[in-house]
């Protein structure tokens, strides 16, 4: 296995499946088994998991809520969704502790680092919820936080598409998919990859990112042997 300690990112409306909102629980179990195969061959997994399903803070504020309101609102939703993965999780068989990055006792451990790289070294899957716990903020920058904070080796940004490509693979025939980009090139190029704040804190900490299909059955373990799925972003 290339790869000893990962965090993986997924967004809230990756657990939607296919429905238009909130959690589809085939998605969820599916996902866990994908998980499951990477912490039997002794990979240490943190999650953090998005609420993008059930919430946002910007869409909150567009309909005239107020930000932060609207905010508390989308970080309460990716503790929402940090319970229904720990759920599918331990259903097949995964131990998994959930932290939070607002208090939140009776349901969640709070986040202390510490604790969750210990977690970790147990062969617990440790779900980071609540973001980082701060308005105007997005589960992509908690995802490079933690990653950062916790020493991963690698983000893995598990999503619909297949990687980043050079225009919108839906809209443009002649795109073509990266294998490899550098951070400095993204931004030349004016790819998303991550939101900027996100992304200038990975490239900051020479964190590469990995951007691959999660809803494709083998890939997670493929990204993790090695093998060349998805792009890589890197220095
Ligand atoms: N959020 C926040 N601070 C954070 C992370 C998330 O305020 O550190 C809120 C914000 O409103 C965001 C929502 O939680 O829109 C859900 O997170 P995100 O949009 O990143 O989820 P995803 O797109 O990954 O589903």
């Amino acid at each position: 296995m290339k790869y000893n300690r990962i965090l993986l990112k997924l967004s809230g409306e990756a657990l939607m499946g296919n429905r238009q909102y909130g959690i589809d629980p085939e998605r969820l179990s599916e996902y866990a088994q994908e998980i499951k195969k990477a912490i039997d061959k002794g990979i240490e997994v943190a999650i953090v998991i998005g609420g993008g399903n059930i919430f946002r803070g910007v869409a909150g504020a567009s309909a005239g809520m107020d930000r932060v309101q609207g905010d508390h609102m989308g970080m309460l939703a990716t503790v929402i969704n940090g319970l229904a993965l720990q759920s599918a999780l331990e259903d097949a068989g995964i131990p998994t502790r959930l932290q939070s990055a607002i208090k939140i006792n009776e349901v969640a451990e709070p986040f202390i680092r510490r604790k969750a790289m210990r977690h970790l070294e147990k062969g617990r899957v440790v779900i980071f919820g609540g973001g980082t716990g701060n308005p105007y903020f997005t589960t992509d920058s908690a995802a490079v936080l933690r990653a950062i904070e916790i020493e991963a080796d690698v983000i893995l940004k598990g999503t619909r598409v297949d990687g980043i490509y050079t225009a919108d693979p839906e809209k443009d025939d002649n795109a073509t998919k990266f294998d490899f980009i550098s951070f400095d090139d993204v931004l030349r190029k004016g790819l998303k990859v991550m939101d900027t704040t996100a992304f200038t804190l990975s490239q900051e900490n020479e964190l590469p990112i990995i951007v691959f299909d999660m809803n494709k059955k083998g890939n997670l373990m493929k990204v993790l042997s090695g093998e060349n799925i998805g792009t890589r972003v890197q220095l």
